[in-house]
């Protein structure tokens, strides 16, 4: 009994994805990932932004992560502002008519 109404309930799903006839478009500014990257500055967590890391001795040696600059570039996803994070929309296919 109760599968019955399992299958039942699986047809009325499949009914209505088949009725709802939309198309899925791909959003072109992240092509359907739903982020996007972009660089951003950020202080070198390893020198902490002065450059230079300690050494053993009492020395301090130019940080090698950073260069001696101090900043790391750091590439962070940032969620598509097209298709705000979805990778895409669906349109109505009844929207030509
Ligand atoms: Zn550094
Ligand atoms: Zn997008």
């Amino acid at each position: 009994m109760k599968k019955k109404i399992c299958t039942v309930v699986a047809l009325l799903v499949i009914a209505i994805s088949v009725t709802a006839a939309t198309i899925w478009v791909t959003c072109n500014t992240c092509n359907g990932l739903g982020y996007t990257f972009v660089n951003t500055c950020t202080k070198c967590p390893t020198c902490k932004g002065s450059g230079t890391v300690p050494n053993d001795d009492g020395t301090r040696s130019s940080c090698t992560r950073c260069g001696g600059s101090g900043v790391v570039t750091k590439q962070d996803r940032k969620t598509c502002s097209t298709c705000l994070g979805t990778g895409g929309r669906e349109v109505s296919s009844n929207s030509c008519y």
